[in-house]
């Protein structure tokens, strides 16, 4: 079975929703690859007493920016995402930055934990043959620049 890789993220007054959300789906987490920025990382790890949560920098120091490097190079299948919407971030050019690489590169995103609910329950997350359709730039790369 082709093992699904997921990054997760969570701002600092979501982190517990999404430590909560993790332990609690524990049994579908388990086979899944686990990328996280370094605090989120940090906290799933002292929880779930896994130790193969490839734990970023942290969101502020380059994070984002780590996993919006890694779904460009097509590693990530899914992004987990629980942004604040009620706190201004000083990082907040980088989400937006994650955010859109995600959209760009065609990556399910789940900002909240209703959409990441339908996603991890996906059949598609257990399924080898499904992968999202990956985008062509050809027109774009190929363009005239003079
Ligand atoms: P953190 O980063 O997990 O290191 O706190 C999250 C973020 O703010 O992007």
């Amino acid at each position: 079975m082709a093992v699904k890789t997921v990054a997760l993220v969570a701002h600092d007054n979501k982190k517990k929703e999404l430590v909560d959300w993790v332990c609690e789906n524990n049994t579908r987490f388990a086979p899944l690859t686990l990328y996280a920025t370094g605090t989120t990382g940090r906290l799933l790890t002292e929880r779930l007493g896994r130790d193969d949560i490839q734990c970023l920098l942290s969101g502020p120091l380059g994070g984002d920016q780590q996993i919006g490097a890694k779904i460009a190079e097509g590693e990530i299948d899914l992004l987990v995402f629980f942004w604040d919407p009620l706190e201004p971030q000083p990082h907040d050019p980088d989400i937006k930055a994650l955010l859109r690489i995600a959209a760009l590169w065609n990556i399910p995103v789940a900002c909240n934990r209703a959409t990441a609910e339908f996603l991890l329950t996906s059949a598609y997350m257990t399924d080898d043959q499904h992968r999202p359709r990956k985008p062509d730039f050809a027109d774009y790369t190929g363009r005239k620049v003079s």
